[in-house]
């Protein structure tokens, strides 16, 4: 019996009657993170894991019915047993496991396997069946260590400190701004962040994230003599808006997985792009789905087809899931990122 079936409501586990990240209203909701395409409004019960309440309320309400569960703890539900386990994508992140009279299948959400200090690293988990993200399930996809894409973010401040102009760096609000705020070197300037970054800030303030000082870039006056040798953390929807020009003279960049492809830089209009993404690249892909000792793979997102063909040579049964998740490293969410509805 299948664990885990496509409806077209969503992910649908037909003995728990219950969806996992349902992209319309249902009653009963499992949640592996809180962007966007995961995380919707309108269902009538949540369930997530408990490091994710905090960005959960901020971004759906503080009055959504959500109940949470600490990592690795059971909870049992019409005879299945349900736990999370953390994925490594964004605070709170989880891989959902369900076990079901012997069969074990885990629903991985988005993943990265590079542990970045900003949420609990990935870890993979065994099953019969690994429900897998491909975002970046091509083998052109290979990150590098993310020390030293923080090296070139800090030499290209520095670069624009001596220039006497501010450093612009947009990227998702969510996860990846926090994990930049994390991993750069502070203390070669202040850091001004947008509206929409801020009050995620401080959600992993309070579950303990350390973040360096933060100010808000609309209390920073046009002119200012701090802009000089501000980095700025932006959304990427920001870009070339009337917000952006009030930095004057500045130096842009943008923070995605999607910098790997030649000519996404150009396309963008931005001076720099960095190569950092909060997905697995195609060997950290193969590496989590060989450690699950999963013999089937079902595949969802991106690069589906090229990832299903490549496991069905290595032995498994793979195939693809039709999903409505979206690419939360491109600007198709920056609507969500202005607080604006998503059309
Ligand atoms: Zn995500
Ligand atoms: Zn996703």
């Amino acid at each position: 019996m299948d664990l885990v079936i496509a409806r077209p409501e969503g992910l649908y586990c037909p003995p728990g009657d219950f969806y996992i990240d349902p992209w319309r209203p249902v009653e009963r909701s499992v949640i592996t993170h809180a962007h966007g395409d995961h995380a919707r409004g309108g269902n009538q019960h949540y369930l997530a894991a408990a490091p994710g309440e905090g960005i959960l309320r901020s971004r759906l309400g503080q009055d959504i019915n959500l109940q949470t569960l600490p990592y690795d703890e059971r909870l049992q539900h019409h005879g299945v047993t349900l736990s999370f386990h953390p994925a490594g994508h964004v605070l709170g992140s989880a891989q959902v496991r369900l076990e079901y009279q012997g069969e074990v299948w885990v629903a991985s959400g988005d993943y990265k396997v590079e542990p970045d200090g900003t949420c609990a690293p990935f870890e993979p988990v065994k099953c019969h069946t690994f429900i897998t993200e491909s975002t970046f399930g091509l083998p052109i996809y290979r990150w590098q260590p993310q020390a030293q894409i923080f090296d070139e973010i800090n030499q290209w401040w520095r670069g624009n400190i001596a220039a006497g102009r501010a450093s612009v760096l947009f990227c998702y609000s969510f996860g990846k701004a926090q994990r930049i705020l994390h991993g750069i070197d502070a203390s070669l300037g202040p850091i001004l962040a947008h509206g929409a970054v801020e009050p995620l800030n401080r959600v992993y303030r309070e579950a303990g994230v350390h973040l360096p000082p933060t100010i808000y870039a609309g209390d920073v006056k046009k002119n200012d003599p701090i802009m000089g040798q501000a980095l700025v953390i932006a959304p990427p929807s920001t870009s070339g808006s009337t917000w952006v020009r009030r930095f004057g003279d500045y130096s842009d960049a943008f923070a995605s997985g999607w910098m790997r492809l030649r000519g996404t830089r150009r396309r963008r209009g931005v001076d720099r792009g960095f190569v950092l993404s909060d997905h697995a690249d195609w060997p950290g892909l193969l590496w989590a789905i060989e450690q699950t000792g999963a013999e089937r793979v079902m595949v969802t997102h991106g690069s589906v087809g090229v990832l299903v063909r490549h496991l069905r040579e290595q032995g498994l049964d793979a195939q693809g899931f039709t999903t409505e998740y979206g690419d939360d490293e491109e600007d198709s969410v920056s609507a969500v990122d202005t607080g604006e509805e998503a059309s």
